[in-house]
C-alpha cells in the first residue's frame, strides 16, 4: 500500500508509491549533447553580452575562476517604490523590485558544477554565501532567493554552470511559513526542528553521508525522487556564519551528492539554499531536488506529489552508487 507521509514541520503531504517503486537504473538517461559555446553568455570570450561584472574572484594570471553579474533578464527592477497598490482588492499589484544577479560556476563552459575540484566549490559556496550577504543588505530587500537550475527540465536556459540570487521586496510566504513553523515547533519543544531531524535522521534508514560539520539525508516526506537535504550539524542560521572547515565539509559532500546523482545521466535537479539571513533562528541547509518525475494533474491541483522512490531507498542508491 502506498503511504501518505507528512512534511515534518509543514503541512504537506507526500503519496511514497512503494508499488510503482522503480529501481535508480529505471532513472537512467543518456547525458545531455555539449551544447556549444559560441554564443553562451557566460564564457569569457563572449564577456561583450554581458551588462557588466559585480565582482569576481581572480585567478592570478589575468582571468577570472567566478565571477558575479547582472541577471540582463531580471525578473525585479532596481527602481520604484514597493508599496502594492491594494485599493482593488481583486487585483492587488505593484512593481516586482529588487536584485537578480547569475553567479557564474567557471569560465570552463563544459564543466559540470559536481566535475569541479573540492576547492573550488568550497570557494564558490564561500562566494555565494557572500554574494546573499551583499544582495540582503540592499534597502528594498526583504528576502534574499539563492538556488541553482541545471538542465532544460529543471529551468536553466543556459548550460553554463551558473547559479542565481534574487532579493526580493516582499517576503515571499511559502518561506515566512516554513521560518514560523520551525519557530513555533522550537517555542514548543525547546529545539530547533532540524537539529531534532538531524539527531533522529543521523540513526535511521535515511541517512545518506555524516562527516564532521555536515550531514545528508533523504527527507522523510520526499517530494521528488532522490530528493537529499544537505545542513550543517551546528545550528547555522545562514551560510555567511560557517566557518572555514565547515565550508570544506559542506563542499565535499554537496560534491559528492551531486556525482552520485550524475551517475543516473547527468539529470536535472534544482539547489535551493535556504538562508535566515535576519532573524537568524533557522537552520540553514540546502535541498537537493533532481526533476526526474514529471508533476501531472494531481500535484498542481492539491500539491500533493507522488514518489515513485521511497527516501529509504534513494539514501541506499547515494550511499552505494
Ligand atoms: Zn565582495
Ligand atoms: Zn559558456
Ligand atoms: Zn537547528
Amino acid at each position: 500500500m502506498a503511504e501518505l507521509r507528512k512534511d515534518y514541520i509543514l503541512d504537506q503531504y507526500v503519496i511514497i508509491a512503494q508499488e510503482r517503486a522503480k529501481r535508480p537504473s529505471q532513472f537512467s538517461r543518456s547525458p545531455p549533447t555539449p551544447s556549444s559555446d559560441k554564443d553562451c553568455p557566460l564564457c569569457p570570450h563572449n564577456e561583450h553580452m554581458i551588462p557588466g561584472v559585480l565582482e569576481q574572484v581572480g585567478d592570478g594570471r589575468g582571468g577570472w575562476l567566478m565571477r558575479a553579474i547582472p541577471n540582463k533578464f531580471a525578473a525585479v527592477g532596481q527602481e520604484g517604490s514597493a508599496a502594492l497598490s491594494t485599493h482593488d482588492p481583486l487585483f492587488v499589484h505593484g512593481l516586482a523590485l529588487g536584485e537578480h544577479e547569475v553567479i557564474i560556476d567557471t569560465p570552463h563552459h563544459d564543466m559540470e558544477f559536481e566535475d569541479l575540484s573540492v576547492e573550488h566549490i568550497e570557494r564558490l559556496l564561500q562566494f555565494y554565501a557572500h554574494r546573499a550577504r551583499v544582495v540582503e543588505s540592499k534597502p528594498h530587500v526583504r528576502y534574499t532567493a539563492l538556488f541553482k537550475n541545471r538542465g532544460e527540465e529543471a529551468g536553466a536556459s543556459i548550460s553554463h554552470s551558473h547559479a542565481q540570487i534574487i532579493g526580493l521586496s516582499v517576503f515571499p510566504p511559502a518561506v515566512a511559513r516554513l521560518f514560523d513553523r520551525a519557530y513555533d515547533y522550537a517555542l514548543r519543544n525547546e529545539s530547533c526542528p532540524f537539529c531534532d531531524v538531524i539527531r533522529r535522521e543521523k540513526h535511521s534508514k535515511r541517512l545518506i553521508f555524516i562527516n564532521k560539520t555536515f550531514v545528508c539525508i533523504a527527507p522523510f516526506a520526499s517530494r521528488f525522487p532522490f530528493e537529499a537535504w544537505i545542513l550543517p550539524l551546528r545550528h547555522v542560521p545562514a551560510m555567511d556564519k560557517l566557518r572555514k572547515e565547515e565550508f570544506s565539509d559542506f563542499a565535499h559532500m554537496l560534491r559528492k551528492v551531486l556525482r552520485r546523482l550524475g551517475t543516473l545521466g547527468v539529470p536535472p535537479y534544482n539547489l535551493v539554499f535556504y538562508n535566515d539571513e535576519r532573524q537568524g533562528m533557522f537552520h540553514f541547509h540546502v535541498q537537493v531536488l533532481p526533476r526526474l518525475a514529471k508533476w501531472a494533474g494531481f500535484e498542481h491541483e492539491v500539491s500533493v506529489p507522488i514518489n515513485p522512490v521511497p527516501p529509504e531507498s534513494a539514501s541506499s542508491f547515494y550511499r552505494e552508487g
